[in-house]
């Protein structure tokens, strides 16, 4: 009884500062885990948005082109270059066109997205990351085999 009475008195004391340092080296260990982890979720969101918002404006395009009577290929050689908040006629198929941005956008690139030579999107972003590139790779498959380009 009297070793238990001496033992609660001793606890009333607190923490001692060894106590103290290894809790806050494993709080430390555990917040140099997460935040990576954190860093790499928040990278591929936003990569995944961007390609949703690429796809979105190369939907547009092709409908553009069907009812305009051009190809994408001509839609590209003719806007090359330029941001699509500057294509005449685009916004009838995009909706919010200005709005549409990149979420990795910065002070220097804003994430605003163009029109390469072959009537693709392109995102400013693109190329900041070599392991998120804001593009996607897939040729688009049209009916009967082959690919949008050989058309
Ligand atoms: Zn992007």
């Amino acid at each position: 009884m009297e070793k238990i009475c001496k033992m609660l008195k001793r606890n009333n004391k607190g923490f001692t500062l060894v106590e103290l340092m290894v809790v806050l080296l494993i709080i430390g260990i555990l917040v140099a885990i997460a935040i990576p982890i954190y860093n790499r979720t928040q990278d591929n969101a936003k990569q995944k948005t961007c390609i949703a918002n690429l796809r979105t404006i190369d939907g547009a395009i092709a409908q553009y082109a069907a009812e305009n009577n051009t190809t994408v290929a001509e839609f590209g050689n003719a806007n090359s270059g330029k941001k699509i908040t500057e294509i005449d006629g685009l916004g009838d198929y995009l909706k919010d066109i200005g709005d549409l941005k990149c979420p990795a956008g910065t002070d220097e690139k804003e994430g605003t997205y163009s029109i390469d030579s072959s009537g693709k999107a392109v995102c400013d972003c693109n190329g900041d990351t070599d392991d998120k590139p804001h593009k996607y790779p897939l040729p688009v498959k049209v009916p009967g085999g082959g690919t949008e380009e050989e058309s």
